[in-house]
């Protein structure tokens, strides 16, 4: 717990040492969708960015409050919007068929800030998957498209109400110079528009998340202090006090502060490699199961005691539980030898790990607890109970056995 409050306080200070406007750091929930974790992060003064109607779900039961919530999804129903305006929470929306949807719900009035989610085209980075600023990504609208920066700035003209600019164009892989090149992309749109507008009519940009992780190491590189100090110089305009801010931190705030647990149930030999078969696979660490090159973890080994295990270095698997071939946690992993009963750890998976369960093989989604350590001791509790194998029948249909027979 004392982790991620010292991430959080670093994110605050970070933007507070650069601007004087006021900044609402929205957490990410897909990174960690879980109630208490939203609830710590909001005695922290961190705010939500949800992109459903079940993260919505999860961060109202957290007791954040509707001027603390950024609505984003590419595919919001109109039940979602109506739901959002109702609340007064903040949306961006992510194309024109959504704001003409919005057209006609806020013509009722809402007390939400509304702002449109742009794409400034700046590129991919190291990971395909997550280089939401290619030329053709699924988000936003895109700037550079053959007339798209000007029907932008008519859209706005036309919508006095329009107060907000969005962009998410940084993730894992992405280097923070690129990042600050959407950023620097998206504040010019701002100015282009007020300057049209003759008046301050962006508010608030909103500049999105996506700070790299260093899964390599303990440290925490690049850290928020960096990323604002490069913004500041890059794009001192957006930072002297004219704009409001909004931030989407997921994966930088919550990655280092949590752990994956598996305890070594076979160790065995195949074609003369070490395998350690553990709990830990596919389910809980499905990025880097299907991705390894581009999501590699670091492994630390345990003794049944929760000892660090010493010994010589050796080259071994450990395997996941699931029914398929690749499902390694890591491969020819230099590690002391693990044997049965051994704990291994998988580090730096507080975000978008253990919290992002797939279901394959019907695996339950474990137990996750928190820890604070005082003095000489450690106290845990409960974050999220373990499934048990009759929710995972009830999730399966099975109180309707008999659907299908007629
Ligand atoms: C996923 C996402 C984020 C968070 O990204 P991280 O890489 O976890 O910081 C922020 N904003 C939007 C719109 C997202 O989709």
């Amino acid at each position: 717990m004392a982790g991620i409050r010292e991430s959080a306080a670093a994110l605050r200070a970070a933007f507070a040492a650069v601007t004087d406007a006021p900044v609402l750091h929205a957490f990410a929930v897909k990174a960690t969708p879980l109630v208490p974790v939203l609830a710590l992060l909001n005695t922290e003064g961190i705010g939500v960015e949800v992109a459903s109607p079940g993260e919505l779900a999860l961060a109202r039961a957290a007791g954040v409050r509707p001027e603390h919530t950024v609505l984003d999804s590419p595919a919001k129903t109109p039940a979602e919007l109506r739901e959002a305006l109702a609340l007064g929470i903040a949306v961006n929306a992510d194309n024109p068929q959504e704001l003409a949807r919005i057209d006609a719900l806020a013509a009722a009035g809402t007390a939400s800030p509304i702002g449109v989610r742009v794409n400034p085209q700046i590129g991919a980075g190291a990971i395909g998957a997550l280089s939401t600023a290619t030329a053709t990504s699924k988000f936003g609208f895109a700037l550079r498209d053959e007339g798209a920066r000007e029907s932008v700035v008519r859209m706005f003209l036309e919508r006095p109400w329009l107060t907000r600019l969005h962009t998410h164009s940084g993730s894992q892989g992405i280097p923070l110079a690129r990042m600050a090149e959407g950023v620097a992309a998206v504040y010019a749109l701002a100015e282009e528009i007020n300057a049209a507008a003759g008046r301050q009519q962006i508010e608030t940009v909103d500049i999105g998340g996506g700070l790299p992780v260093n899964f390599a190491s303990e440290e925490t590189t690049p850290t928020f202090e960096e990323y604002a100090r490069l913004l500041k110089r890059e794009v001192p305009g957006l930072l002297d006090g004219r704009y409001g801010l909004v931030t989407e931190f997921g994966r930088s705030l919550l990655a280092k502060h949590g752990t994956v647990l598996a305890r070594v149930e076979y160790a065995k030999v195949s074609g003369s490699r070490p395998i350690a078969v553990t709990h830990a696979g596919v389910q809980v660490a499905t990025r880097t199961v299907y991705d390894p090159v581009s999501w590699p973890l670091r492994i630390a080994a345990y003794d049944a005691k929760g000892r660090p295990k010493t010994g010589a270095e050796t080259v071994q698997d450990i395997a996941g539980p699931a029914c398929f071939a690749g499902d390694l946690l890591a491969e020819g992993r230099s590690l002391p030898l693990l044997e049965q009963g051994d704990v291994v750890a998988a580090l730096d998976t507080g975000a978008y790990y253990f919290t992002a369960h797939y279901g394959y093989n019907s695996l339950p989604r474990p137990a996750v607890h928190g820890f604070a350590v005082s003095a000489d001791t450690v106290d845990f509790s409960l974050v999220r109970a373990a499934q048990s194998a009759e929710e995972i029948v009830a999730e399966a249909g099975g109180d309707r056995a008999g659907a299908l027979l007629g």
